[in-house]
């Protein structure tokens, strides 16, 4: 059976079961009709002043017929990802809920855990087997995510694709590994190519925010001579942590939790990767917009906010902005 998340979940519990996890948002952003997900959401009755995101995720949802079940973020998403679940149930939707506890609470995060185990039917030791088989996929995208930042062999797009793709490792893990083995090889023959951009020689930025609803902004900005070398949430989808405990593994990443938790890790990747520059990108609607403000006043780099609606593309003072950040970190880089 397909279950359908919209954010990441415990999918261990969903692969233990026997079933396939099916990332909406992946769905919804690779679409070849992505406008039309949306306006169909909007014909449903979803207002335009609502998030694309919510509003592709929906007409996602309705197009896959073979879905079995949704699992229903209750805390630790958002309350626009809530009334989308309550719409689909409505429809006639199963709907699994989940809550990430707010204080990072073990105790409370296990009994979520053990309720959504109960309800697809497994087991612990079914969950570890799960975990130790995510795990060894895992593995490659954080030497991935390593290769982009230490040597500039992979680049921001590939690096946001392959960390965003681990939420549901596509549906099958064994081939999603494969798919990172490929890419693996070619950083590893771009390693002999003097002719392949390094990060090391372009402005290094981060990326923070929910992924965008324009990923061209990845290669604009290589085209700028810039390079997104930490993709924030993304990476976090990857559960880039050194446990085996998963209910450890789910209290550390940062996502579903408070802002200052999230910039424990981001002030410490921004170090680490010696960034130049933060983007934050903003969703039209989306309440973690606010968050822009803890965000300024908590880091010293440079930070330009982005802030994106439904459009697939750039616009042309989206792109005139990004020129104007990463020209002047240039500058700032090398006076
Ligand atoms: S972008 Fe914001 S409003 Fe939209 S689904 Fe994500 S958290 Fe919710």
């Amino acid at each position: 059976m397909k279950i359908a998340i919209t954010t990441t979940v415990p999918v261990e519990v969903i692969y233990a079961a026997g079933h396939v996890p099916v990332d909406l948002n992946n769905v919804f952003v690779s679409h070849p009709e992505r406008e039309r997900l949306v306006e169909e959401a909007e014909l449903a009755g979803f207002p335009r002043s609502f998030c694309a995101w919510v509003k592709g995720i929906y007409g996602a949802a309705r197009e896959m017929k073979d879905l079995g079940a949704l699992v229903a973020v209750t805390q630790g998403d958002c309350s626009n990802t809530h009334g989308l679940m309550e719409t689909l149930q409505s429809e006639g939707m199963e709907v699994i809920p989940f809550a990430y506890p707010y204080e990072r609470d073990y105790g409370l995060l296990r009994a979520q855990m053990e309720a959504f185990m109960r309800r697809l039917g497994v087991g612990w030791s079914e969950v570890e087997g799960a975990l130790r088989r995510l795990d060894r996929v895992r593995r490659r995208a954080h030497r991935l995510d390593e290769l982009t930042w230490k040597e500039g062999l992979v680049t921001g797009m590939e690096n946001h694709l392959v960390l965003v793709s681990c939420s549901d490792m596509e549906g099958d893990p064994e081939a999603f590994a494969r798919k990172l083995d490929g890419l693996l090889v070619r950083a590893a023959e771009r390693a002999k190519d003097r002719h392949f951009p390094r990060a090391g020689d372009m402005v290094r930025l981060g990326y923070l925010g929910v992924p965008p609803m324009a990923p061209e902004l990845y290669d604009y900005l290589e085209a700028l001579g810039a390079r997104v070398v930490y993709n924030e949430v993304q990476r976090q989808f990857s559960l880039p942590f050194r446990t085996a405990d998963l209910v450890e593994k789910y209290r550390r990443y940062s996502y579903p939790y408070s802002i200052f938790y999230r910039l424990r890790d981001i002030r410490r990747e921004t170090r680490r990767r010696g960034l130049d520059g933060l983007i934050h990108y903003v969703q039209s609607f989306c309440f973690r917009q606010v968050e822009d403000i803890i965000l300024r006043r908590s880091l010293s780099l440079p930070l330009l906010t982005l802030e994106m609606d439904r459009s697939s593309r750039l616009d042309a003072r989206t792109r005139m902005r990004l020129e104007n950040f990463v020209a002047m970190l240039r500058r700032r880089k090398c006076p």
